[in-house]
């Protein structure tokens, strides 16, 4: 009676995969000629463009002086002659929605001439400037009413422009800002330059109290570690709720999970390297400086992460990095899985954005020098960075809140929801004496002395590394952990730069002109620790005793979505987006408008498949065992003897079960209406139907389970 189940041939299919070797052979291919040949780069435009021109859009990118038409309209010219030289037959101006993902309009760079019978190149400096997508369907947050719904993007010099290969075609890729025709920013890109430039004006200014004379463009830094899923492709297809909502909403605890810790930096499988060696090569020609890969914590689960570049540059590679993660997985016959919580019971999946600010004379600010003078500038921005996050918790929470990111954070292997800084022993004793008042203003000829003599040499990768904090401090920048792996780094690195330059900016005002400035730095970061020191804790934030003491902190502990959007709106954080013009009151609004929207449609559609799954595939196998059971123990007895009936009463109690838990959903989710009741009714009735299910899977014939389990995609590859 068995039919092979989807499952089955899946099954088959993986088995019958020749193992794959790579395309890639670096010794053909030196990484050194492929980094960055897709990319038109600075040194593409030395060479392709006239030395006025060069030096013209040299100093918009670097220091963003503005643009002429003429100097647009030559690197129009040469970016066109470059992308067709190497076969682009389209451009199209790339542009960051608010859903998180990249969006792209395709134009030919041909149009038929006069005659009809010649395609001429056209492509303008006002061409390459500006774009006017179709873009009503893009989330606003209610910014753009549909007769006004045109949106521009404009093109951003500071990130260079990129060559998309695909087996159809090679595309010439312009990264732009989105903003509304009322010049709202519709996007993650806009605020994100914003709050660069607001960072680089507060910072001039703490560095100039210090002395520092000649001051380049100080930016805000990015390192994004990304992790990740790999399943084969057969699994996939066969599991309607990976394929549709990311994640499994089924299947019982495997035999074997990830408690051996073998796969842990473990041998990377070879299929899995093939994919890996030909990622690093994709991302080497976009001139993305992929650095590390590894095996993660979970079986199936790994990481890659690129050098740090400037924020903005690093967020458009992040967004590509998820591109070509997905689109290399899909030609190794991989399924490349960004979702924070693919699968139960096993570690998720987070996106460490690790970020400093630094610049070219100065270098990284955030980097604990060797002198008292060193020492005293890093305790600045270092408090700064404290006082920020501690005033602005809640914010932080917030840009990281979604659907997919609150099955990790506060389950015992992200960060807790509660925001806090782990500074490591030596930085946070460090911080402790500063409160205790130190040496008072005693002064060296030439030097600060704040306190403390000489900064202990801070461990740069410090080996405590703490897994369990939310924001961490790692020798010379911090790591934000609690941003979630799918998520763009865009908004999350706005709040911090923003939340910083406000830090510093009211430091500036506090150090500038001080008579005593050694005593005026003391008071300060003395004053940040009294206040906001209670943002401090470097001890086990998956403990129970972490969430009482916090609680008497009065640090804010917001666990779900629901619980967190409302950051978006909070008075002081307008205040603060506004004061620095980075967001104004209607984008943070349209914002809220955008995550909750995006929360309720993804909790939806995963309650809509749970009914599908669990009452079209789930149901009727459950129903037909229970009925094969029942006939079985008939035809038993008809020939005097006894059925055993222990099987048969747990299955129907479960199909029973099932039944009603379904119906339960089905009614929670009709009458779901707020945020809320997705996540305090819809959400536990979803997980009610899904333990009866799992429960099911382990006393239903094998042969006859319609989904691939998790034992199967977890370790079959
Ligand atoms: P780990 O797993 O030990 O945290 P990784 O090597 O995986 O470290 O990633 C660390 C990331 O931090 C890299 O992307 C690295 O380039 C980045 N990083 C290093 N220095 C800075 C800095 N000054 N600003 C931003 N990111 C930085
Ligand atoms: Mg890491």
């Amino acid at each position: 009676m068995t039919t092979p189940t989807g499952r089955s041939s899946a099954i088959a299919s993986i088995a019958g995969r020749t193992p794959t070797g790579s395309s890639v052979n670096f010794l053909d291919e030196s990484p050194k000629n492929v980094f960055g040949s897709n990319t038109f780069s600075i040194a593409v435009m030395k060479r392709m463009l006239k030395p006025e021109t060069y030096d013209s859009i040299l100093l918009t990118i670097k220091s963003g002086h503005k643009l002429s038409e003429h100097v647009a309209d030559e690197v129009a010219e040469a970016m066109r002659n470059w992308a067709t030289s190497k076969g682009a037959t389209h451009y199209a101006h790339v542009f960051f929605p608010l859903t998180g993902s990249t969006a792209e309009k395709h134009d030919s760079f041909y149009d038929p001439s006069d005659t009809g019978n010649e395609a001429i190149s056209k492509f303008k400096g006002k061409v390459l400037i500006q774009g006017e997508p179709d873009a009503s369907s893009f989330p606003n947050g209610g910014i753009r009413a549909t007769h006004r719904a045109r949106g521009y993007t404009a093109w951003d010099p500071t990130s260079p422009a990129y060559l998309l290969e695909s087996a159809n075609g090679t595309t010439l890729c312009i990264p732009t800002s989105f903003i509304s025709w009322t010049g709202e920013s519709l996007d993650t890109k806009t605020p994100l330059l914003k709050s660069m430039q607001a960072l680089d004006k507060q910072a001039r200014r703490i560095l100039a109290i210090f002395g520092h004379k000649e001051i380049a463009y100080v930016a805000a830094t990015a390192g994004p570690e990304q992790e990740y899923f790999l399943v084969d492709k057969a699994f996939y297809f066969s599991r309607p709720d990976l394929l549709a909502a990311g994640r499994t909403l089924f299947g019982a605890q495997p035999p074997k999970g990830q408690e051996f810790e073998d796969h842990y930096f473990g041998a990377i499988p070879e299929r899995v390297l093939a994919f890996m060696c030909e990622v690093d090569r994709e991302l080497y020609k976009l001139g993305i400086p992929s650095k590390t890969r590894h095996n993660e914590v979970a079986p199936g689960q790994f990481e890659i992460a690129p050098l740090f570049e400037s924020a903005n540059v690093a967020a458009d590679h992040q967004q590509l990095v998820m591109t070509v993660l997905k689109k290399v997985a899909d030609s190794h016959g991989l399924i490349c899985i960004l979702h924070e919580k693919p699968f139960a019971g096993v570690n998720g999946s987070g996106k460490h954005v690790n970020w400093s600010l630094g610049s070219a004379t100065q270098g990284n600010l955030l980097d604990p020098g060797d002198t008292p003078h060193d020492n005293a500038q890093f305790l600045v921005f270092a408090g700064a960075v404290i006082r920020a996050v501690d005033k602005y918790a809640g914010l932080l929470r917030a840009v990281v809140a979604s659907a997919a990111n609150d099955h990790r954070l506060g389950a015992n292997e992200a960060p807790p929801a509660i925001i806090s800084v782990y500074l490591g022993d030596q930085l946070a004793d460090v911080f402790e004496q500063i409160k205790g008042g130190g040496a008072t203003s005693s002064r060296q000829r030439g030097t600060l002395h704040i306190g403390v003599d000489v900064l202990p040499p801070l461990p740069k990768d410090a080996g405590d590394r703490n897994r369990t904090s939310p924001f961490a401090f790692t020798g010379n920048r911090f790591e934000f952990r609690a941003v979630g792996s799918s998520q763009s780094i865009g908004t999350p690195l706005v709040a911090l730069n923003t939340i910083l330059t406000e830090s510093l900016d009211y430091i500036a005002g506090k150090l500038e002109g001080a008579a005593d400035l050694n005593a005026a730095i003391q008071h300060v970061l003395k004053e940040i620790v009294d206040e906001h020191g209670r943002v401090i804790f470097n001890g086990n934030g998956y403990s129970e005793e972490w969430h009482e003491e916090a609680a008497r902190r009065g640090l804010p502990n917001l666990k779900t979505t629901a619980d967190a959007l409302g950051a978006y709106v909070d008075h002081s954080v307008v205040e603060v987006f506004e004061k620095y013009g980075v967001l104004s009151h209607e984008e943070l609004h349209s914002r809220y408008e955008i995550a909750m929207e995006q929360y309720i449609k993804q909790i939806n559609v995963e309650a809509k498949l749970v009914e599908e799954i669990a009452q079209t595939k789930i149901f009727p196998v459950a129903s037909a065992y229970a009925a094969s059971l029942a006939t079985g123990a008939t035809h038993l007895k008809a020939v005097g003897l006894t059925a055993p009936s222990a099987t048969l009463h747990k299955v129907v109690a479960l199909v029973t079960d099932l039944e009603n838990e379904i119906a339960a959903l089905q009614s929670a989710h009709a009458a779901a209406n707020e945020i809320s009741d997705y996540t305090f009714k819809v959400l536990p009735a979803m997980l009610e139907v899904r333990k009866t299910v799992d429960a099911l899977e382990a006393l239903l014939p094998d042969d006859q389970w319609p989904l691939p389990t998790y034992q199967e995609m977890l370790f079959i590859r």
